[in-house]
């Protein structure tokens, strides 16, 4: 069953339970809370803090969906998965189902179920939004038929075809390295994923925080690869340790660059260079990636009372609210636009403001000052009102003459958009590389100018999303076996 294609058998049980209730049954019932641990309890801790939904709750939530013969939800999803499909076989208590649809489409989905931004995507897309309801809670319903499998023991595993003889290399193990790997494990392929940090799961993993996605999900994924025959090799920079040439030389017909987008940006403006102002990245990948602030771990981080982070997407969000678990009382968010241009996922911002973060909006640093040892103490804001849309459709922010403000801050975390990181462009010749440093590849294959090479996910997108780099490895995956198979 791929997509929104049904099986006759299927079409049956569905035909029975759309009977089962009318739909004004189903749009009577009030759209799943999600459980989750109380603010004052959770900024004192790392535990995750969605909880999921209970198997009543999912299935009540489950009999909302009007299994549309048209599901527009679908459209918003940017895999397409059949998310009818998936939520009927909850309706039915077919959980393991469930999941199996998900991960026809999806390779990561109790990943997805806990990052993506379903309110812009397939929830937007909802017919209840037509009805002026609350959609149904797609996400959550993901992320409970998803744990499903991770912690059932008789779940069906995929299928791996009998080993085709030919080899390929990935080069980054984040959510669009893993799904490639995923798929070319499936199709007979010998796969070896290399990575240049320490752990597998690229921003998975050093980025996203343990009390959003717990580390133990992204490994039973990982896990699950290295059964299915995937082998990853850690520490590993491709282009410094072992070169595209080398890997030709060890017999690998080709490779996809998953390289990710993990060099920060900076303002430019004065005092960025001063101690305690840092990116959002090395602020989180100490934290999350090298123990920073956990008993026996030697990372140093700094932290402080007063803690200024300046952007509003997911990474902003992240960093801010770990830095409220490292002790900052006053941790703030410096944002140039109003809350509602925010990048960040609605979720993100409002679990935020529960935990007591102090959102500066419409403001914009233009200096860091330092005391004399130069280290940070304050910030000059400009204060800014919202013009005309710019062309990302949001309103421009525009300063407003004279309005200057100071506030104190001993920690400045500047999270304001990430680049791709150019080391294996830069180390491949005759690599095609466009003006932003991402890798040209061809829009639906993912080819790049090297026929051998294909790649996607951030490096091809700049900073992007989980989906959209999974996304990227499934269609690069089949676009490459393709190719493979047509030169035997
Ligand atoms: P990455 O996840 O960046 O993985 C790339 C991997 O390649 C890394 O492990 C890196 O070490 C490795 N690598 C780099 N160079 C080399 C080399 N030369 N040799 C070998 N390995 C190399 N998206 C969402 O959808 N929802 C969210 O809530 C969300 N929150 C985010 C929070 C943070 C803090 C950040 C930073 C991003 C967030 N994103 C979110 C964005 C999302 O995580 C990324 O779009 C996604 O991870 C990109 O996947 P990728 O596989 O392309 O790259
Ligand atoms: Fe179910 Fe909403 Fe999708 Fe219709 S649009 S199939 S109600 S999730």
């Amino acid at each position: 069953m791929s997509k929104n294609t049904i099986s006759p058998r299927d079409a049956q049980w569905r035909e029975d339970l759309r009977k089962s209730m009318t739909a004004k049954e189903r749009t009577s019932i009030p759209r799943a809370k999600m459980n989750e641990l109380d603010p004052q309890y959770r900024v004192t801790c790392n535990e995750e803090v969605n909880q999921g939904l209970s198997a009543e709750q999912a299935q009540l939530e489950s009999r909302r969906c009007l299994d549309c013969p048209d599901p527009q939800c679908m459209q918003g999803c940017p895999v397409s998965i059949n998310i009818p499909g998936f939520i009927k076989n909850i309706e039915r208590g077919e959980i393991g189902q469930a999941a199996l649809v998900l991960k026809e489409t999806s390779a990561l989905p109790a990943v997805c179920g806990r990052v993506c931004p379903q309110e812009r995507q397939c929830e937007s897309k909802c017919i209840y939004n037509k009805m002026k309801k609350e959609p149904v809670a797609i996400g959550y319903l993901e992320r409970f038929a998803a744990d499903y499998l991770q912690h059932s023991t008789d779940a069906p595993q995929p299928a791996v075809e009998a080993p085709n003889g030919m080899k390929v290399a990935v080069a980054g193990s984040g959510p669009a390295g893993l799904s490639f790997a995923g798929d070319m494990i499936k199709k007979g392929y010998e796969v070896t994923v290399y990575e240049a940090l320490h752990e597998i799961g690229g921003v998975l993993k050093y980025g996203i925080p343990e009390f959003r996605l717990p580390n133990s999900v992204v490994d039973i994924e990982i896990n699950s690869l290295k059964e299915m025959g995937v082998k990853f090799i850690k520490n590993c920079v491709i282009g410094k340790t072992i070169s595209y040439d080398d890997l030709l030389n060890e017999g690998y017909d080709a490779m996809f660059i998953a390289s990710g987008a993990g060099l920060p940006r900076f303002m430019g403006i004065p005092g960025e260079n001063l101690i305690g102002v840092m990116s959002s990245n090395e602020y989180l990948t100490r934290i999350n990636l090298m123990g920073a602030g956990k008993p026996g771990w030697a990372t140093p981080v700094l932290t402080g009372k007063r803690v200024a982070v300046i952007g509003g997407g997911n990474t902003a969000m992240d960093s801010v609210r770990t830095a409220r678990r490292m002790g900052a009382s006053d941790a703030m968010i410096i944002y140039r636009r109003s809350l509602e241009e925010m990048p960040a996922r609605v979720e993100e911002v409002h679990h935020a403001q529960q935990e007591g973060v102090r959102f500066m909006t419409l403001h914009n640093p233009i200096e860091f000052l330092g005391d004399e040892n130069g280290r940070v103490r304050a910030m000059r804001l400009q204060k800014m009102e919202l013009g005309e849309p710019d062309e990302s459709g949001r309103r421009s922010p525009v300063a407003i003459p004279g309005a200057i403000e100071e506030v104190e801050a001993d920690v400045v975390i500047v999270s304001v958009g990430v680049s791709p990181n150019p080391l294996i462009p830069n180390s491949i010749d005759g690599l095609e590389i466009t003006r932003r440093g991402t890798i040209a590849v061809n829009d639906s294959t993912l080819q790049s100018s090297m026929p051998l090479l294909y790649a996607g996910g951030d490096i091809v997108r700049g900073g992007a999303t989980v989906i959209l780099a999974m996304g990227d490895g499934r269609r690069a995956a089949a676009a490459m076996d393709e190719m493979l198979k047509s030169r035997k």
